[in-house]
């Protein structure tokens, strides 16, 4: 059995004092770590002290990008080691975001998800499609080939300390949820090529995640379903309540 694992990406939202006080109602109520993993990805600038208020509960933090360097001339980006160096636990690499607006590619998601285990990092691989793709028959295509390319060079044992998140771009934010079979469908077809390329044993112990306008009223569903292991969660990850709500469905 796969333990579920949800996750709230906060992207850019949030002053400092609200990240805090969301910390502080939340991590009394976490259920216990061997029923969910219950995990928040919040801005980088506040990781350090949220890992340290969070530090007692079952609550983990990550982060939701970072370089795939360790170190060096790059004005503005966070590295692995520093991010190790505070706690982090998860980080969220290839999201649609930014793959679309930030340019990130294939290869340097890759670079990046060495770079996450090198610091024993979980790294949560994001991929999906658009809907001019799905319109075209093109969602198994398109997810598979960011999954292969993401995983290129790895062995079925890295594989199994990964997370996958398949997140349709035009289910992100849009209050347009996948069905609960179409996205199982895809997450199944993400197991296939973990299936063929590393075995079945592997396959069936990564854990992925659907996202795109997951929330408390649709959770219980997504998860019921064979191929979803948890939930990678933006908007109904801000709030508290909602939170704890999405975590009791896990
Ligand atoms: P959403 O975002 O839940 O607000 O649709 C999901 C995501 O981008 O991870």
């Amino acid at each position: 059995m796969r333990k579920p694992i949800i996750a709230g990406n906060w992207k850019m939202y949030k002053t400092f004092d609200e990240a805090v006080e969301f910390v502080e109602a939340v991590q009394d109520k976490i259920p216990a770590n061997d029923k969910v993993d219950a995990v928040i990805c919040a801005p980088a600038l506040y990781l350090p002290i949220l890992v340290q208020i969070q530090a007692d509960s079952e609550l983990a933090i990550g982060a939701q990008n970072m370089h795939f360097e360790n170190e060096g001339a790059f004005t503005g980006e966070v590295s692995p080691s520093q991010l190790a160096s505070v706690g982090v636990d998860y980080v969220v690499l290839g999201h649609s975001e930014r793959r679309e607006m930030f340019n990130e590619t294939d290869e340097a998601v890759n670079k990046k998800v060495r770079a996450a285990l090198n610091h024993d990092i979980v790294p949560i691989i994001c991929c999906g499609e658009t809907l001019e793709e799905r319109e075209a028959g093109q969602t198994t295509a398109k997810v598979s080939g960011q999954i292969r390319a993401a995983l290129e060079g790895f062995t079925g044992e890295e594989v199994t300390h990964m997370v996958i998140a398949y997140e349709p771009i035009w289910a992100i934010g849009t209050g347009k949820t996948a069905t609960a079979d179409d996205a199982n469908e895809t997450c199944g077809a993400i197991r296939a090529v973990v299936n063929e390329l590393y075995g079945s044993e592997v396959a069936e112990a990564v854990r992925i995640q659907y996202g795109g306008s997951v929330k408390p009223e649709n959770i219980v569903e997504l998860l019921s379903k064979e191929h979803i292991d948890g939930a990678l969660v933006g908007g109904a990850s801000l709030q508290p309540e909602s939170y704890l709500k999405l975590l009791e469905a896990g």
